[in-house]
């Protein structure tokens, strides 16, 4: 997938490759679900994105779901979350 900076008109670049995203849903939020993803660069401005997950991955329901959860967070997982603010009030 090829994925352009609209503000600089450069295409991003691969930062870091494997990159696990930790999706929390609910209230609070809990750890749901788990992709991994490639971390794009701007070479203009630095803008950074994860990009590439697949569909498929570990779901909070699968009995090695709290290992590979433990797992992605040793790899310093990203926590994304469903509203504006929860990022900040409880990725700590
Ligand atoms: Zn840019």
């Amino acid at each position: 997938m090829i994925i352009i900076c609209n503000k600089c008109g450069l295409q991003l670049r691969p930062k870091k490759i494997g990159v696990p995203v930790i999706f929390m849903f609910m209230d609070p939020p809990e750890p749901y679900k788990i992709r991994e993803s490639d971390e794009l660069e701007c070479p203009g401005c630095g803008l950074t994105v994860l990009a590439g997950l697949p569909e498929s991955g570990d779901e909070h329901f699968e009995p090695t779901f709290s290992a590979s959860l433990k797992n992605a967070k040793k790899r310093g997982g990203v926590k994304v979350y469903e509203h504006p603010g929860d990022k900040g009030k409880y990725d700590r």
